[in-house]
């Protein structure tokens, strides 16, 4: 089974703005009873919801780092 990495969302912090709502360009946030849910199915892991929570509540695991061209795999 494939585990897909999501943003964590830290409850306590976050205030219920809705701010990650409008954000994700995925529509992979919702806001139930006032707080944050992720689709898992949606999310593309871009990080804006992180970048836009003024509490920083959002936190995703990993970074994601690109590597210039020359610097890939087979160049
Ligand atoms: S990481 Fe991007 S796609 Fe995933 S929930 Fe956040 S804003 Fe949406
Ligand atoms: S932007 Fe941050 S504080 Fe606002 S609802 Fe999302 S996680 Fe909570």
């Amino acid at each position: 089974m494939v585990e897909r990495v999501m943003p964590e969302i830290d409850m306590e912090l976050c205030t219920g703005c809705g701010d990650c709502v409008s954000a994700c360009p995925q529509h992979a946030v919702s806001l139930e009873q006032g707080k944050p849910q992720l689709d898992e199915e949606l999310c593309a892991y871009c990080g804006d919801c992180e970048d836009i929570c003024p509490v920083g509540a959002i936190a995703l695991p990993y970074e994601i780092i690109l590597l210039p061209p020359d610097e890939e795999e087979g160049n």
